[in-house]
């Protein structure tokens, strides 16, 4: 005996109306979970033609991936006996519970592609002609959980930064507050007991200040660069220079800082210029903060050199220290953000915690990459390598 829902239609004029605008997929199966009957959503949604769906099985009806893969009938496939459907519709037939709603989430095979979709169904057990059946509402969500798939994602970017902001924010304040603070008591002395000071206090207290703020200055660089580059908003300014020209130069200036440690750097090379495309201002920040770690974390009269190199497509460079070193331990970490590890600077220089972190993504938003060896007592090699083209 098949119902139609043709026939519920002359029935009821109301229901005509609402089963023709309605745009959830509406079908009715029998016990053996057979389709008797659908309506035009159903056909649109699996598009299936009419003939081959009534009597066929529900899954193999709507396409269910598993009747499909494991070329099996709905019932007999290795899922059935976790299909929310199934489970939905032999409830509805055993248990005649009332309405019941729930979601499937399955790839189906619909025109001949294989599509993810997301489905909220309900079944209700009813009864026609004596016959007992199950009514199955189907609303297609794809889109939705699609959209709220990309608004979770987004959602969880934007707690990571927010939460690398208010970190930012902590780590500011924090250290800021003390090299602030001594401006402040400084400034005071001085001002207080300016006609007492003797020029070689007035020189040591302005000496102290100008350190101070220095560090100030630069700590806050680092924060603005590094939020910066997180947010994003960085954008390299490529400039086609003669590497070697601009890494003599950036050696000269580092010197200034080495010999105060009685330090020397030195430039190993084979190549006579380097010509290609690099941003000369962010690739200065990379080799300044490699090259004041290695003045900070060595110790007095040693050497740092700094090798330069064409290997395949890329411009190698690296900075040799003959330093502390860095536990393997520690090696993981260091070009986290905030990451200060367990060497310490060997002349109370002040440091951030944000040097390699700003380092590392100069060198990403070059698409290079960046590697580091270390042996404790014996020294840290970085070596940073810059596509040419
Ligand atoms: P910092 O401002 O603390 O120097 P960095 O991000 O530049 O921050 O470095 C992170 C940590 O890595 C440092 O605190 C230090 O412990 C370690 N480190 C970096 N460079 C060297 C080096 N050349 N030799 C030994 N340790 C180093």
């Amino acid at each position: 005996m098949k119902i139609s829902i043709d026939s519920l239609k002359d029935s009821n004029e109301f229901l005509n109306t609402l089963l023709d605008n309605i745009t959830s997929a509406i079908f009715v199966t029998d016990k053996d979970i057979r389709i008797q009957s659908f309506n035009d959503s159903f056909r649109s949604l699996f598009y299936r033609d009419e003939d081959m769906l009534i009597g066929e099985l529900c899954g193999n009806a709507i396409g269910c991936i598993y009747t499909v893969r494991e070329k099996a009938n709905c019932g007999s496939t290795s899922n059935c006996n976790s299909c929310n459907l199934r489970s939905s519709l032999l409830n509805a037939f055993l248990e005649k519970v009332p309405t019941h709603r729930s979601l499937l989430s399955r790839e189906f095979l619909i025109k001949d592609r294989v599509i993810q979709k997301y489905f909220q169904f309900s079944t209700r057990n009813i009864t026609f002609n004596k016959e007992e059946m199950v009514l199955v509402i189907v609303d297609d969500i794809t889109e939705y959980q699609e959209q709220k798939r990309v608004l979770d994602e987004k959602n969880q970017k934007l707690e990571i930064i927010n939460k690398q902001k208010n970190e930012l924010i902590g780590i500011a304040a924090h250290d800021l507050r003390n090299p602030l603070s001594v401006i402040n008591s400084f400034s005071e002395i001085m001002l207080e007991a300016l006609e007492d000071l003797k020029t070689e206090n007035l020189r040591e207290m302005l000496q102290i200040l100008k350190k101070t703020s220095h560090f100030s200055l630069q700590l806050l660089n680092d924060l603005l660069d590094f939020s910066k580059i997180e947010s994003g908003t960085l954008e390299l300014k490529k400039l086609k220079l003669n590497y070697l020209s601009f890494l003599k130069e950036n050696i000269q200036q580092n010197e200034f800082f080495a010999v105060q440690k009685n330090m020397r750097i030195i430039l190993n090379t084979s190549c006579s210029s380097i010509p290609f495309h690099f941003d000369p201002r962010r690739i200065e920040q990379v080799m300044n903060n490699l090259l004041s770690n290695a003045i900070k974390y060595s110790f007095p009269d040693s050497t740092i050199t700094v090798s330069v190199s064409m290997e395949n497509d890329s411009v190698v460079t690296s900075i040799e220290d003959c330093g502390q070193g860095i536990p393997e331990k520690d090696l993981p970490f260091i070009f986290q953000p905030f990451r200060q590890v367990s060497v310490k600077p060997t002349d109370n220089e002040k440091s951030t915690g944000l040097g390699l972190a700003i380092v590392k993504k100069i060198i990403d938003f070059h698409e290079g990459k960046i590697t580091v060896e270390s042996k404790p007592g014996k020294g840290s090699k970085f070596t940073f390598f810059l596509p040419l083209f």
